[in-house]
């Protein structure tokens, strides 16, 4: 029986300052130390999954091998880790909740009244145990979502204080701070973390190390003064400014010993010490200097005044592990297809890109537009990458334009097309239906199965692989005839149906759309084939 460590991340002061990657830095350090580790996420929201959240409010939607729709902080700890994360891993307040509703509805807490302590708390400790149990980790890394001092994750808090008092050497505690520095005045400030900490110690919880997020290092008298206020060792407090790429992250925590301090504070010895890949992942970013322009088109940008890219997050990784790996520098740029529904003439900066990715996404909103750039792209042998969304409007293009089905359709859009070339397969027509919405498309990992001599097949060199999906629709068997008439090849299928998975056109530079999402698979250490194929065909 391995004797696991805990180690619970919380943020301070405010979010979206890098819990999830400083989460997902320690435990790449740790398995570079030899240990074995896995992370799991904690959303404090009440949906029982991401899957209901608008991308542009909560990021991406991150879907596991085992097809679940979790936050994107999961695919940070795959990237970095290397290794697939499953549904265990993530919860939500909802989940835990409908687990204890459940149980009482069937009796399972024998006439007892149900309480917030200890009856949710329990079920939070059973599945951070399980985890454990399940994954006979070294180190279990905790991210608890939200700020300290919320409402919302409050119980999660308590649920760390108790095992801390249940196994006070197999828990670590790490605040991960922000502290600003304001313009007026010119310096870092660090009374706001020292009020973070405070709340902190109110929930009973006392940080054993803390990670200073600023724009600049932390200076000696600010770690000093953390130190004292804050109740941590000098050498515990972490200076983690702001750097190029996350992937520097782990390389900037080791220049202040970070792993050594966590082994040191939970009485472990170091097994071996390897970071040399990771070095190596780093040298080729910073060398990587030719640059290769890749647009996306997509519509989950917005948010107000501002620009949010989260909501893509893997796909840009992917596009940046490909062109890293052929040393290139990746220039990504964010294309939104309604400005060519209302300006068509603006299809034509098209032009300037070396290559083009329509991605997932759902309903009406930006569909005619993404159509216009993918039939823009295809005239004009401008290298093309489409998923999931991006397949179905690839076949969507080239019905109407290559084959003269002018009416083409997805129902998705229009239920009620004559030419439905994309649609639902019966059990989803159900779903929609009964408005059976959560947790209920095509998810996770299907296998899949290359057609021998295609573009597909050579990237993958194999024949059968296993790619995530996250969809409800597909490709309409009764038009494959007509479409590969005209020139389009289907070039994977699902491996038990018979769906179309993987589409290209073989007299173009690169076209290539997948009906399962690519991106969730492509690791810094491992680029995917199809984003390899793609950046290298925009690379030429
Ligand atoms: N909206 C499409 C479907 O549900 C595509 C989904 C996606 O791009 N992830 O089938």
């Amino acid at each position: 029986m391995v004797k696991t460590r805990f180690i619970f991340v919380a943020g301070g002061v405010m979010s979206g300052i890098g819990k999830g990657i400083t989460v997902a830095s320690t435990a790449r350090i740790l398995k570079d130390y030899g240990f074995s580790v896995t992370a799991v996420k904690i959303d404090p929201y009440l949906n029982v999954d991401a899957g209901t959240m608008n991308p542009t409010e909560h990021g991406e939607v991150f879907v596991t091998d085992d097809g679940i729709e979790t936050d994107q902080d999961m695919g940070n700890y795959e990237r970095f880790l290397d290794q697939d994360i499953l549904r265990d891993n993530y919860m939500t307040s909802g989940l835990i909740y409908q687990t204890v509703i459940n149980r009482e509805r069937n009796l399972g807490y024998s006439g007892k009244c149900v309480q917030i302590i200890p009856h949710v708390t329990d079920e939070i400790e059973k599945r951070l145990m399980n985890v454990a149990k399940k994954s006979q980790a070294d180190f279990v890394l905790v991210e608890i979502g939200g700020t300290v001092g919320e409402y919302e994750n409050v119980l999660f808090l308590e649920t760390a204080r108790i095992m801390k008092l249940k196994m006070p050497d197999q828990i670590l505690f790490m605040l991960v701070s922000y502290l600003p520095i304001p313009k007026m005045i010119g310096e870092m400030k660090t009374k706001p973390t020292q009020h973070a900490v405070r709340a902190m110690n109110s929930a009973g919880i006392q940080p054993d190390v803390i990670i200073a997020r600023s724009s600049q290092p932390l200076d000696e008298i600010r770690k000093q003064k953390v130190s004292i206020f804050c109740n941590v060792r000098p050498e515990a407090v972490i200076s983690a400014p702001d750097i190029s790429s996350i992937y520097e992250v782990p390389v900037n925590f080791e220049k202040d010993n970070l792993g050594k301090i966590i082994l040191q504070k939970l009485n472990l010895k170091s097994k071996v010490k390897n970071l040399r890949r990771w070095h190596k992942l780093v040298e080729n970013i910073r060398s990587s200097k030719k640059s290769v322009k890749i647009g996306i088109v997509g519509k989950y940008f917005g948010t107000g005044d501002f620009i949010l890219s989260d909501s893509y997050l893997s796909v840009i990784e992917a596009i940046k592990h490909a062109a890293w790996f052929l040393g290139r520098k990746p220039e990504i740029t964010w294309l939104s297809a309604e400005t060519y529904e209302k300006t068509p003439a603006a299809l034509e900066e098209l032009k300037k890109f070396d290559g083009i990715i329509v991605p997932g996404g759902f309903g009406k909103r930006g569909v005619e537009g993404k159509i216009l750039a993918i039939n823009y792209v295809r005239n004009n042998n401008i290298p093309f990458l489409g998923l999931c969304y991006g397949l179905q409007l690839a076949i969507i293009e080239f019905a109407r334009n290559a084959c003269g089905l002018k009416a083409a359709h997805t129902t998705e859009v229009d239920s009620k097309t004559n030419m439905p070339v994309i649609c639902t397969m019966p059990e989803q027509f159900q779903n929609i239906l009964k408005k059976n919405l959560g947790g209920s498309m095509r998810l996770g990992a299907y296998e899949c199965r290359l057609v021998k001599g295609t573009l597909a097949y050579n990237l993958y060199g194999q024949d059968v692989i296993s790619e995530r999906h996250r969809h409800r629709y597909e490709v309409n068997n009764t038009y494959r005839k007509i479409l590969e008439r005209n020139g389009l090849l289907v070039s994977g299928i699902h491996k038990k149906g018979n769906l179309v998975e993987v589409i290209e056109i073989p007299k173009h530079k690169f076209f290539v759309a997948s009906q399962f999402h690519p991106e969730f698979k492509s690791r810094p250490l491992s680029p995917h084939p199809l984003f390899l194929g793609f950046v290298r065909a925009s690379s030429i």
